[in-house]
């Protein structure tokens, strides 16, 4: 089945009532008839027990998501943050390294500096050429970590040649998917990854109404080059023996859901599942009047630059084409100077606000928001300059849309 088709189906449980949709269980515990069945239930680790863990509405949500990138299986987490945390927390001991690519989500990069690397993890930076990585590996690194499209600078990694590189180096490839709107833009486990991490807050939701995440993993064998999965673990089992590639998901339940109780709450379970029906429908859309926007305002008297990986032009299209279904619905517009991009944010009538994947088309200036505790050289090198807009381009009229670029150019 396509991906459209996936997004209306795939998840709905079987209902005694025969419910068109998702029920929401708003259930913390679901109980056992016999001291044998809720022993059979923590053995097996099969069936439900305690909603922290694992319950009907977000197991929908996880059955969804990984009908549509492709998942061997995955796990629903209460935001972006704490469903990167968790993946990494599964893999990481204190004297392993992670390189990273340059230009990260600015939380992440400060998940790594205030979490991890306080516990004895070191992250390096680089640009995410397989060359380049190659060269910085070591018996070390464990994680290599990148993101779909770098924000904002706008430009796709070559996921492909990072994945190979990654598994003949038995390293794992995650990757931050949130750009890629739940597959419906990008698939990186298609093209290799062994995990992806995303924000279900963006694209997924759709509708800047609800907070969550997800961890999805692909079948694979790495896992045997991590010793946490070849030693005797609290249940006296070696993982990789008793579950073989799902033990790294197993692991990532335990840690990040049963011990640390990230769990997304059923309700915004049910929010996002119901967002994932419409997301391919929303990107293509968006996709749409982004190009619109771009071809229109590149050549603007106004506009220094304009990023758009849609455009023959940018240099983000070839990886664009080839790993995205479109250009996607993020641009930029770098307007020369802080004082130009405040003119061009106060004229024009839409919202500023640090949130993508919304409904509504939202702008921010990355220099005093978003990238802001970053040093100056450190946003430079990121792609964030004193004159720069982010657009994350919503569901409006397109021609009204442009209409209200033009004008707010005219102010600046
Ligand atoms: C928003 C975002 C996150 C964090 O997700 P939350 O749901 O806000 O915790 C991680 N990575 C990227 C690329 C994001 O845009």
């Amino acid at each position: 089945m396509n991906y459209e088709t996936l997004a209306v189906r795939a998840g709905l449980p079987e209902d005694p009532h025969g419910a068109v949709g998702l029920p929401i269980y708003a259930v913390a515990a679901y109980g056992f008839r016999s001291l044998e069945e809720g022993a059979e239930r923590f053995a097996s680790g099969e069936g439900y027990v305690y909603a922290r863990q694992k319950d009907p509405t977000g197991r929908a949500l996880e059955e969804r998501l990984s009908a549509l990138e492709g998942a061997m299986e995955a796990l629903v987490f209460a935001s972006g943050q704490a469903a990167t945390f968790a993946a990494l927390m599964a893999l990481l001991r204190p004297g392993d390294e992670v390189v990273a690519a340059k230009g990260l989500f600015g939380q992440t990069i400060g998940l790594f500096q205030q979490v991890l690397v306080p516990m004895g993890i070191r992250v390096r930076y680089l640009e995410p050429e397989p060359d380049r990585v190659r060269e910085a590996l070591t018996e070390k690194t464990r994680v290599l970590f990148v993101e779909t499209m770098a924000n904002p600078a706008l430009v796709v990694p070559d996921l492909e040649g990072l994945a190979a590189l990654a598994e003949e180096k038995g390293v794992a490839l995650v990757v931050d998917n949130t750009f890629g709107a739940a597959g419906a833009l990008a698939k990186p486990l298609a093209w290799g990854a062994h995990v992806v991490v995303e924000s279900l807050t963006k694209w997924a939701s759709g509708h800047g109404s609800v907070l969550g995440g997800a961890v999805l993993v692909r079948d694979s064998g790495i896992w045997q080059n991590y010793p946490q999965f070849l030693e005797r673990d609290a249940k006296g089992q070696v993982p990789w023996e008793a579950l073989g590639p799902r033990c790294y998901p197993e692991r990532v339940r335990t840690l990040g859901l049963s011990l640390m109780g990230m769990a997304l709450s059923p309700f915004n379970a049910y929010l996002l599942f119901q967002g994932l029906e419409t997301v391919a429908l929303r990107v293509k859309r968006m996709s749409e009047t982004a190009l619109r926007l771009a071809e229109a305002l590149r050549d603007h008297p106004k506009v220094q630059r304009l990023r758009y990986p849609g455009l023959p032009q940018d240099p983000a299209y070839p990886m664009a084409r080839k790993y995205l279904a479109s250009g996607g619905p993020m641009l930029t517009l770098d307007l020369g100077s802080q004082e130009a991009a405040g003119r061009f944010l106060r004229a024009i009538p839409l919202p500023k606000a640090a949130n993508l994947g919304d409904a509504r088309t939202l702008l921010v200036h990355p220099w005093t928001t978003t990238h802001s505790r970053l040093s100056e050289e450190g946003r430079r090198q990121a792609g964030v300059t004193p004159g720069l807009v982010r657009v994350s381009v919503g569901l409006e009229d397109p021609e009204d849309l442009l209409a209200w670029f033009r004008e707010a150019l005219e102010a600046v």
